[in-house]
């Protein structure tokens, strides 16, 4: 009960070092989860700023080579349709230009085809060797739109598939005006699909990454990874065509895929010269995937330092409470040792120890207050006679019960009992006059006589004792303790030579101004 309540009060009191234990730790916890999670941010910021330069630069890339294998066509096409609209459609121009259309084909590698055809449609020369009878191409949207459609800019069209040998090409086209600006026919280049295929494979992009090329209007053209049901397909309704083309020709995005609802970082760059944009896009799993392995290893680091820490901190809270608790142990022990240091082993009145401590501070305090300070030299009369005639253990019991009688016999707190030697006790009485000591000094010497110990070989037959009265009174400087006491046991001594079982005072009786009948 009483350990409880110490340790509650030394917990109450020292939380310092407890609070100061938990606090260095939660601090050292809450710095590395901070420190980690603004590594970690810093490192998906890097991460995803690192993808959006290598997909730019990759679309940028892209874009240049698209632009030039369509320009590259598309001077081929603008000699064709020169020739043709200035030395005419005769056999043997036509012948010319068959050699000269297969050694372009045959010089460019994106070059699957190429096509003169008349303002109806039918095949006027071609690279190939041979052409299909009869063969139309009016109903082709690239035939539709020249028809239609005055001035000399190149057009490209959607994906179709070669009325020559069944591949997918990308048609390349330019209106061939008569002498007299009217429509005269259509010069095709087909670009050979599977050249870009080739040319898109050859990156190192990761498994859901993606390259598109396509029509300005979002009609894709081409893909990587190649998905034939997804060439023709329309990006209209995408971000990129929706929202951002229209304001800036390249730019960056993370977003779902229209197509396959994948999320990826999209870098797309118009073409300067054709109405073609490129994308190049890397998924958002794969930009992430080392920062997420990097992240779970962090976290659990942080856990198990965390978890480590916590243990430490318990182990160490424990120890402080620990040390408090024998502190405080140690503290209570140390009170105890210096009260009994202070006490007589026998009676449990003050001892001689104290009485040093204590005399010096009275008279201290009794100069500083001006008021009177008495004392009074007790002494038990023929004690060694009683001892000789009940036994020493007897005469203990007596000293016991003289010195509880005389305890009771002061009132105030400040008074002080020492058992100054053998059977002679020493009352100190702070601020207390001459009528005042000898009033407790007959209070004593009436309550001792009325313990009746019997006591045959004292007068009465009963334990008495005599007292020796002092009282100091402040005036000039400060008297030495030990002659306080010196005055009060040469009044004893006169006291035990009037006869014992009395008080004798150190000044006239007169002087003491208390009628006292012993
Ligand atoms: P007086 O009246 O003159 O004081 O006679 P007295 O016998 O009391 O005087 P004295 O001082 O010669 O004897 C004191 C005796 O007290 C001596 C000793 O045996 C006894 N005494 C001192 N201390 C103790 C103690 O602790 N226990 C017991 N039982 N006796 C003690
Ligand atoms: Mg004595
Ligand atoms: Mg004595």
């Amino acid at each position: 009960m009483l350990d409880n309540l110490q340790q509650r009060i030394i917990l109450k009191a020292r939380p310092s070092a407890q609070r100061l234990a938990i606090g260095f730790m939660a601090l050292v916890l809450l710095s590395l989860l901070g420190l980690d999670t603004w590594q970690s941010w810093t490192a998906r910021t890097q991460a995803l700023h690192v993808a959006r330069t290598d997909t730019a630069n990759l679309a940028r890339s892209l874009a240049q080579q698209a632009q030039s294998t369509v320009q590259e066509a598309d001077v081929v096409l603008a000699d064709l349709s020169e020739r043709v609209q200035a030395d005419g459609t005769s056999p043997a121009q036509l012948k010319r230009l068959r050699r000269l259309m297969q050694a372009r084909t045959h010089d460019l590698p994106q070059l699957h085809g190429l096509f003169i055809y008349d303002k109806d449609g039918r095949w006027l020369v071609t690279s190939n060797d041979v052409d299909p009878a009869g063969a139309n191409n009016a109903d082709r949207e690239y035939f539709q739109y020249h028809r239609f459609n005055r001035g000399d800019a190149v057009h490209i069209g959607p994906v179709i598939r070669s009325r020559t040998n069944n591949q997918l090409v990308i048609p390349v086209s330019r209106r061939i005006d008569g002498p007299d600006g009217a429509f005269a026919g259509v010069a095709l280049a087909t670009l050979d699909l599977e050249f870009f295929n080739r040319f898109y494979q050859s990156f190192d992009l990761d498994r859901q990454g993606v390259i598109v090329l396509a029509l300005a209007n979002g009609t894709v053209l081409a893909r990587r990874p190649f998905e034939e049901h997804i060439i023709g397909t329309s990006l209209a309704r995408g971000q990129v065509f929706s929202d951002m083309l229209p304001n800036q020709p390249s730019g960056s995005s993370m977003m779902p895929s229209i197509i396959d609802g994948v999320a990826r970082l999209f870098s797309y760059q118009a073409l300067d010269k054709y109405p073609l944009v490129v994308e190049a896009a890397q998924s958002r799993d794969a930009i992430y995937a080392t920062w997420h392995a990097n992240l779970l290893r962090s976290a659990a680091f942080i856990l198990v330092v965390g978890a480590a820490l916590s243990v430490f901190g318990v182990l160490l809270i424990r120890q402080i409470r620990h040390g408090q608790r024998t502190e405080a142990k140690l503290r209570n022990a140390h009170a105890a040792l210096e009260i009994l240091a202070m006490q007589d082993a026998l009676t449990g009145l003050a001892n001689r120890r104290q009485l040093d401590a204590a005399l010096p501070h009275e008279i201290g305090r009794a100069r500083r207050s001006g008021k009177p300070l008495g004392l009074i030299m007790l002494d038990v009369d023929h004690f060694k006679r009683f001892n000789d005639l009940y036994g020493h253990p007897a005469g203990d019991q007596c000293l016991t019960a003289v010195g509880r009688t005389v305890l009771d016999c002061v009132g105030r707190s400040s008074d002080l009992v020492v058992r100054y030697g053998g059977e002679e006790l020493l009352v100190v009485l702070p601020e207390s006059d001459w009528p005042g000591t000898w009033q407790v000094a007959e209070r004593i010497l009436d309550a001792v006589r009325g313990l009746l110990i019997a006591h045959a070989g004292n007068d009465g037959g009963v334990v008495t004792v005599s007292a020796g009265l002092h009282v100091w009174t402040p005036g000039n400087g400060d008297p030495h303790p030990q002659d306080l006491i010196q005055a009060a046991d040469q009044a004893l001594y006169t006291a035990k030579s009037l006869g014992r079982n009395r008080l004798h005072p150190t000044q006239p009786r007169r002087q003491v101004r208390v009628e006292a009948p012993v």
